[in-house]
């Protein structure tokens, strides 16, 4: 039986059903391919013309998409393997796979070393073809002008290292999966803010020192890059109306000198549930269950009194350290508690700006710094280091 017809069977017609006689066909397959690419390499061709039609149809005869070996043997083969036997022929097929690459990459450096000869003599004459780079871009040129070199040259691609998650986006998305858990949704809204929508619907008078443009980056007197991810809390109550709950992650912009701690730009993660009776209990019992989901769960929260103009009343939660797990340490300052976030009742102004009557519906809200929870969960000390897209930082996540 010829190699075309057995690529036109599958495994069982060919009475392959175990590992040994797998790899013994797929030996074969590969003697063969092995076998007619040196043919082609030792053998002598006229002339550059003659050369390329022959290898395109060694890469044809092998690696065209349709009928061609490869691609047969993937229809026949793999596909239609036997669930036990898939494994096998998978890691088989791969390995061919990657060594029927050579039969570009051969190519390609013949077409480019005979190019090379042409191109130094146009260079001894010109002067101006250097370099490999030059050569290639040449290669393509005199493949399209003449026809003589086939149109799928295929430049050896550079080697992509697979990335890894930014530790920023591993920590909210973390942060989202725990909430998502818990009936919430996902909103969204503008970096590139209203003043309305990031102070004056939140209930944030004219005179609060955050309005300063020393904390925030006003576009113009209207316009600004949004302080805090609450401005969503307006939008989505405007749009869903009651009941609400989502959670609103995002970048947030201050005016601030970039240190260890601060960061013009930073990332913040918004809850806000907005229903008929929810209570302060609410927010505690959610808030604690999301800490120990997070931080363990030997984690034990604090609520301490706080004052935000949205929230009232407002709170600070704090855990207990998981360094010294409450005993005091660096970390905590010796006080065995460390902040976490702010939270608060809904102010009953911040409902009506929403579109939602305060004497019918209650609601909690709080927010967070994500880069700080990263900072936190990874041991690291400086805020920057998120940003500076140095490699050797982030390939440790
Ligand atoms: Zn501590």
């Amino acid at each position: 039986m010829t190699l075309e017809e057995k690529v036109g069977k599958t495994l069982a017609e060919l009475g392959v059903s175990d590992a040994p006689a797998v790899e013994a066909l797929f030996a074969e397959v590969r003697a063969a391919m092995d076998a007619e690419r040196q043919e082609l390499t030792s053998r002598g061709a006229a002339d550059d013309r003659e050369r390329d039609k022959l290898c395109k149809e060694l890469r044809d005869r092998w690696l065209a998409r349709k009928n061609g070996l490869m691609s047969l043997i993937d229809d026949n083969w793999l596909k239609k393997a036997v669930k036990e036997l898939k494994p096998v022929v998978g890691r088989q097929f791969n390995d061919l796979r990657k060594a029927s690459a050579l039969m570009q990459v051969e190519e390609l450096i013949r077409a480019i070393d005979s190019l090379r000869g042409r191109a130094a003599a146009t260079s001894s004459a010109a002067g101006t073809l250097t370099d490999d780079l030059t050569l290639a871009g040449h290669a393509r040129t005199t493949s399209t002008a003449t026809g003589t070199l086939t149109d799928d040259l295929t430049v050896p691609g550079y080697r992509r290292p697979l990335g890894s998650i930014h530790p920023v986006t591993r920590v909210l998305r973390e942060i989202e999966e725990i909430f998502l858990g818990l009936g919430f949704r996902i909103e969204t809204g503008p970096e590139v803010e209203s003043v309305y929508y990031n102070f004056d619907a939140l209930n944030i008078p004219e005179t609060h020192p955050s309005r300063d443009d020393w904390d925030t980056l006003y576009v113009d007197s209207k316009t600004l890059l949004r302080a805090h991810t609450s401005p969503v809390q307006i939008r989505a109550m405007e749009k869903y109306g009651a009941p609400l709950y989502i959670i609103v992650p995002g970048k947030v912009y201050r005016h601030d000198n970039p240190d260890a701690s601060h960061s013009p730009m930073f990332h913040q993660i918004e809850g806000l549930a907005v229903d008929r009776d929810i209570t302060f209990a609410d927010l505690k019992g959610t808030l604690d269950f999301f800490a120990k989901k997070f931080f363990g769960e030997k984690v034990r929260t604090r609520f301490s009194p706080s004052f935000f103009p949205f929230t009232e009343p407002s709170g600070e939660v704090s855990i207990s350290c998981v360094i010294c797990d409450g005993q005091g340490c660096r970390t905590c300052k010796e006080s065995g508690w460390v902040e976490v976030m702010g939270c608060g009742m809904v102010h009953p102004e911040v409902l009506r700006h929403g579109g939602i009557d305060p004497e019918q519906f209650t609601g909690w809200a709080f927010g967070l710094g994500v880069d700080r929870y990263a900072m936190m969960k990874y041991g690291i000390n400086d805020i920057q280091l998120f940003f500076q897209s140095d490699v050797r930082f982030l390939e440790q996540f």
